[in-house]
Order: C-alpha cells, then sequence, then structure tokens
C-alpha cells in the first residue's frame, strides 16, 4: 500500500516525544512509506528505557542477588560475606542505558525518521514549533501525534520540598541507608523492594488500608505480609505529619506520634500526563483536569489532525499498552484500516516487588460485580526451592471462574517470576479460555506455574 503524500507539508506525520509509544509510531508510519519527524527533548527511549521499566529491573535483578547469596549457603555454598558497590551498579546501569539510547537513534535512522533535538509545542493543528538551545525550527504536518507520556505527580504536605521522586533516584548519592517511601502503588511498592534487598532499612507508609488499590485484594494482602517477612516496615493508614531536617538527616513525626529517621524519602504518588507547554489549549486541543488528553477509539483528539497516545492520554500507563496504541493508530492513519479496538481488560501487568505480583484479566471483587456465581481456585504453598534456601516465601496463585460459561475471567499470582508466568495465561484470559481447557493441559514438572493447570477443587463456590 502506498501512503498518499501531501506535498504542501514538511510530513505527514510529527510525532512529539521518542518514548515508547512515540517510537514505535513513527517506526511503523516510516516503514508504511509516510514522511515522519520525531522530536524529543531529552533521551531516546522515553520513561521506559531510562527512568522507568529497564534500570528498575536491571535494579530488582540486583537487590536479588542479596537474598541468592544467603539462600545458596542451604544448597551446600560457602561464601564470604557479600558486598555491594552502589556506584558500580549506577555505573554499569549509565552505560546500558546509552547503550539503548544509541540503540534507539539506530532503529530510527535505519526506519528513516527524521529526529529533532528539542523540546516541542504546537502553533496550529498542522504546525509545531521545536525549540533547541540555540534556535526554534518550525515545522508542518499533515497529522501531529502527542507522545509525551508522563512525570512524577508532585504532592504539597510535609517535606515534600525534600522529597524524591522516582526520577530522582536511580543516581542517587550516596546510597540511603534508612529510605521512606510514601505511596502505595507500583513504584512504591517496586523501589521499596529494591532498595531493602539492595540495603536500606525501608519504612514504607502509605494512606489507604490496603497496598496496590485496584488489584485483587487477597494478592495485594499477602504481597504485603511477604514484604514485611523480608523485613520491609509497611505502616498502612499511615500520614506523615511534620518533617524537620538536620543536616542530611530527616526527622519525620508521624500522625500516630511516632518518629522516623531517614536519609531519603521518596513521594512514589501518582504520575500525571505531560500535557503542559504542549500549546494545546491555545491550538483547541481538550485537556482533563488530571492533565490527560481525551481521544477516540482511534487515538484522535477533538482537532481532527491531532493524534495522542499513552501515558498522556491514561488509559493504563504501561509501554506494551503505548506499543499497541501507535499499531491502532498507525494502522488506521497509514495502513490497512481499522485493527480491532484495545482490549484495556486483559492487559497483564506485573508488579516487580520482591516477590513479584502478576495479574491479567479481573480481580475477585470486580468479578463479583459484573458476574453470577463465581468458582475461586486458589494454591498456596511453599516453592520447591525454598525447602532448602531457608527461605520462608510462599507462592499464591488464583483463579477467577465465571461458574455459568466456565470461562477464566482473571489469573493472578504473587511469587517469584511471577511476571514469566503470568505472560502465558494473559494469553488463556485474553482468548477466552474455559477452566476446563487448562485442565486439560497438561503440567510442566517441577515447576511452580504447572499449579495453574492442577487446581481441580474450587476453593469456593458462590
Ligand atoms: P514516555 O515513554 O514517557 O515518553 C515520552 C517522551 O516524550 C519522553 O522522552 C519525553 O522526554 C518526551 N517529551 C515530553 N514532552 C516533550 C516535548 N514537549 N517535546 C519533545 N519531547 C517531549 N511500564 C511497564 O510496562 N513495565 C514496567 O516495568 C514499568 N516500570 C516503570 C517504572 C517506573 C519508575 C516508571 C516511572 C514507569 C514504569 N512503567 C512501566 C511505565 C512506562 O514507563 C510508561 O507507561 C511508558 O514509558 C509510556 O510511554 P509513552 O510513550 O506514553 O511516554
Ligand atoms: P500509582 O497510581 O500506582 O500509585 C500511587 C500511590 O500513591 C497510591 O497508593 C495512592 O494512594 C498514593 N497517593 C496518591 N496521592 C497521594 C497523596 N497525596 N498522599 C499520599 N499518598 C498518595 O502510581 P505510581 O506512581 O506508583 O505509578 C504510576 C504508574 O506507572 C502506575 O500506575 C503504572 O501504570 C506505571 N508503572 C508501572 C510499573 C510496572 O508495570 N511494573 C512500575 C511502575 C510504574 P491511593 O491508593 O490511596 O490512591
Amino acid at each position: 500500500m502506498t501512503v498518499s503524500v501531501d506535498a504542501s507539508y514538511d510530513c505527514d506525520l510529527f510525532v512529539i516525544g521518542a518514548g515508547s509509544g512515540g517510537v514505535r509510531a513513527s517506526r511503523v508510519a516510516s516503514q508504511l512509506g509516510a514522511r515522519v519527524i520525531l522530536a524529543e527533548g531529552s533521551a531516546l527511549g522515553g520513561t521506559c528505557v531510562n527512568l522507568g521499566c529497564i534500570p528498575k529491573k536491571l535494579y530488582s535483578y540486583a537487590a536479588h542477588y542479596h537474598e541468592a547469596f544467603a539462600q545458596a549457603r542451604g544448597f551446600g555454598w560457602t561464601l564470604a560475606e557479600p558486598e555491594f558497590d552502589w556506584d558500580v551498579l549506577k555505573a554499569r546501569r549509565g552505560a546500558e542505558i546509552a547503550r539503548l539510547n544509541g540503540v534507539y537513534a539506530e532503529l530510527l535512522r535505519g526506519a528513516n525518521v527524521q529526529l529533532v533535538r528539542g523540546w516541542a509545542k504546537l502553533l496550529d493543528a498542522h504546525t509545531v514549533a521545536v525549540k533547541t538551545t540555540t534556535h526554534e525550527q518550525r515545522f508542518t504536518a499533515r497529522h501531529i501525534l502527542l507522545a509525551t507520556g508522563g512525570e512524577p505527580l508532585r504532592i504539597e504536605g510535609p517535606g515534600a520540598q525534600w522529597a524524591m521522586s522516582s526520577d530522582d533516584m536511580f543516581d542517587l548519592s550516596p546510597f540511603p541507608k534508612r529510605l521512606v517511601v510514601v505511596g502505595g502503588g507500583y513504584i512504591a511498592c517496586e523501589f521499596a523492594s529494591i532498595f531493602h534487598g539492595l540495603g536500606s532499612k525501608v519504612t514504607l507508609l502509605h494512606r489507604g488500608p490496603q497496598l496496590l488499590r485496584g488489584f485483587d485484594g487477597e494478592m495485594a494482602r499477602f504481597v504485603t505480609a511477604e514484604m514485611r517477612k523480608k523485613g520491609i516496615d509497611i505502616r498502612l493508614e499511615s500520614r506523615i505529619a511534620a518533617v524537620e531536617r538536620r543536616g542530611e538527616v530527616q526527622r519525620l513525626q508521624l500522625a500516630d506520634d511516632s518518629v522516623l529517621e531517614a536519609d531519603t524519602v521518596l513521594h512514589a504518588t501518582g504520575r500525571r500526563a505531560r500535557s503542559r507547554g504542549l500549546g494545546l489549549a491555545e491550538v483547541g486541543v481538550k485537556v482533563n483536569e488530571d492533565g490527560t488528553v481525551p481521544v477516540d477509539a482511534g487515538f484522535t483528539t477533538n482537532v481532527p489532525s491531532v493524534h495522542a497516545l499513552g501515558d498522556l492520554v491514561g488509559n493504563k500507563a504501561l509501554t506494551p499498552v503505548a506499543l499497541a496504541e501507535a499499531m491502532v493508530l498507525i494502522g488506521r492513519l497509514f495502513g490497512e484500516g481499522r485493527r480491532p479496538a484495545l482490549d484495556y481488560a486483559t492487559v497483564p501487568t506485573a508488579i516487580f516487588t520482591h516477590p513479584q505480583v502478576a495479574t491479567v484479566g479481573l480481580s475477585e471483587e470486580v468479578a463479583r460485580t459484573r458476574h453470577g456465581v463465581l468458582r475461586i481456585y486458589r494454591s498456596e504453598f511453599k516453592p520447591l526451592q525454598h525447602t532448602l534456601s531457608g527461605s520462608t516465601e510462599r507462592t499464591l496463585l488464583k483463579l477467577v471462574v465465571d461458574d455459568a460459561s466456565d470461562r477464566l475471567l482473571g489469573a493472578h499470582m504473587v511469587g517469584g517470576d511471577a511476571g514469566e508466568v503470568l505472560q502465558g495465561f494473559a494469553v488463556a484470559v485474553q482468548a477466552g479460555l474455559t477452566k476446563a481447557q487448562l485442565d486439560r493441559t497438561i503440567g510442566i514438572h517441577p515447576t511452580v506455574a504447572e499449579e495453574f493447570v492442577t487446581m481441580r477443587v474450587a476453593a469456593s463456590r458462590g
């Protein structure tokens, strides 16, 4: 298929933001024959590559070695006391991310995407200005894609002026011996686990009665208990009343009058769509109160030539979602027409806590509001590895099944490599498979994941 080129514009597609969604959209559009210009004001790859998924997961691997060394003794290994060097980890992460930035540059060059370095804003529905340190360049485009992602939401409150965001944590110096994390979502739980594993004394303060609001409650409570067993001090329904700073040490007084000392306080209290400074109001692009940009099912804003996706639109702030949204939009603009609308209800996700939480489909709570009788299958056990490792870590697997249709509505896991295990079961939930089909599936023995196909007796029906 040949894309119709309108030579009255400088390009067919101007993309603002070279993160997960913007890079995918640029490359695919260009491969379909569109003339694409991509503007990026910071490092290539966006949040995921530079300040999110990738460095976070590398640090999570680093943190796992701590307990791996301890557990190795149970298998007969004798080790000298291991020592951790934070500066080495930071430098090695930095080098790997720089390599990835280079890979992105190469991919864009290979796909014939013109890259412009600088911060972009809309001047009208078909014109973008890009500001570099020295000058401003203007470009006209048939279509403009906003893929500017999100940024940490800065909250008000005691000590907020000294608090770090997740962006600041990757290159923190010095290493925080005592870390207080505020929040109970993805970032709070992951960073609490990571820094605990790397050697910090971690206290997590969450305002609500349960971590990971919106996830299956039983799984959230289970991972909270597992994180506590490992030594993270998790305080629920907890608020900071006052913070005093003495030199580098912050003294936190909590609403229950207890006092904590911290070298670093991390506010992991959500993220905000990055719609400010893009000239959207001037051009008439609607913006919601929370900063997200409303779009239709094909990712077009209320201005027909302006499109938006990824964290900026805020459907689910996950990299694979931004990638999938880019495929839908570009297929519609330059490809062979409409793809089926994305099914956000079956997007799988993992929280890289220690142990991990992974989930796909409906929690038991949500399933109860939408379906009739449910069958719940659950299996909680000590994994084989921990019979010798000395670890008391336990694993919980759970299936939510619609009794009438036998359809699998949700699959949930807390345990080692839960993200890896659930990716496969996400296929089952997305395909609408039945429990009978899982029962016909043969397990792989001995694995933790085989439990998902061997749970025969429902723990509850009702
Ligand atoms: P981004 O990747 O944020 O890219 C936006 C880009 O636009 C940035 O490069 C920015 O510099 C650029 N930009 C912004 N404004 C302008 C402008 N005016 N001009 C030019 N350029 C501009 N997701 C997962 O799926 N798995 C994970 O494990 C995971 N871990 C995460 C961990 C952390 C700590 C965080 C913060 C996020 C994590 N995420 C994870 C979420 C994931 O990173 C985002 O959902 C994803 O990056 C969104 O992609 P995007 O294209 O919408 O935006
Ligand atoms: P989340 O929305 O997951 O969690 C925010 C947390 O902060 C909630 O527990 C919320 O409490 C709490 N909170 C909000 N405002 C305040 C406040 N004023 N005072 C105290 N607590 C507050 O956001 P994150 O920042 O953790 O992550 C943002 C998004 O990034 C995630 O939703 C996810 O989509 C993505 N992400 C994905 C990862 C992955 O795939 N593994 C990893 C990291 C991020 P309450 O529940 O009461 O509202």
